[in-house]
């Protein structure tokens, strides 16, 4: 076993090697050839696990985005006042409020026995890119302190690029939403979800 170091340290991701390991039929989880819906059935929820911990991240960095432009005066007024600064912090919470719909309409569906899977992958998507993007503006904000170790932000940062990929790489959201829409658009001669 290798516990692999990561660009925000070391969190007991690891490599595991399994050599001539046997499964009793007794101990079956499910059906045989069925392990990949499972964990599908499985990642579902988890995707929303991680989405509300990622929007509890971005709101606290949008905070402190706005906690810095309403202190710090710069070229003749506070950042607050500057519009560049102001539509970063609209466009940010236009965007955490849109990740929150939508993971709360994802838990709708999937509390619902409706299916899912379209609205967990706009849901995870949309939030590990939203938390990318604010984060990033907190950062910007915060101008050299923000790229400094003084202010959490930087470990933030570091820590927020795991998202696009853990629990299905961006692309690959894109591809299952992509493939949902044509498939609906065939059947129905609608893009919507069923
Ligand atoms: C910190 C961390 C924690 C993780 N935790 C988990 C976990 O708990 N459970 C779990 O199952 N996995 C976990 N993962 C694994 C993660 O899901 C995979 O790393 C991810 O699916 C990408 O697979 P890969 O690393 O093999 O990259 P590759 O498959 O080699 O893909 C590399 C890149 O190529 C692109 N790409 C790949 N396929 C396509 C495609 N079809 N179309 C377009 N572009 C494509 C994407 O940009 C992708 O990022 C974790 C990863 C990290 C970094």
């Amino acid at each position: 076993m290798r516990d692999v170091e990561t660009m925000a340290g070391g969190h007991n991701h690891c490599e595991i090697r399994i050599t001539d390991m046997r499964v009793p039929g007794s101990q079956m989880l499910g059906g045989r050839g069925e392990g990949h819906l499972l964990g599908q059935a499985r990642l579902g929820p988890a995707r929303l696990a991680h989405c509300m911990r990622w929007i509890g991240q971005a709101e606290t960095a949008l905070e402190m985005l706005v906690s810095r432009a309403i202190e710090r005066y710069s070229h003749g007024s506070y950042l607050a006042e500057k519009q560049g600064i102001q539509w970063m912090m609209a466009d940010s919470a236009m965007e955490l409020y849109a990740a929150k719909l939508m993971v709360l309409h994802a838990a709708y569906k999937i509390e619902n026995g409706l299916p899912f899977r379209q609205e967990v992958s706009f849901a995870k998507h949309h939030v590990a890119n939203t938390l990318w993007r604010v984060i990033d503006r907190a950062v910007q904000v915060h101008g050299a302190l923000g790229y400094s170790t003084d202010t959490p932000l930087a470990n933030m940062l570091k820590q927020a690029r795991f998202a696009r990929l853990a629990d299905g790489a961006d692309e690959i959201h894109q591809m299952t939403i992509a493939k949902n829409v044509i498939s609906a658009y065939k059947e129905t001669g609608s893009v919507r979800s069923r």
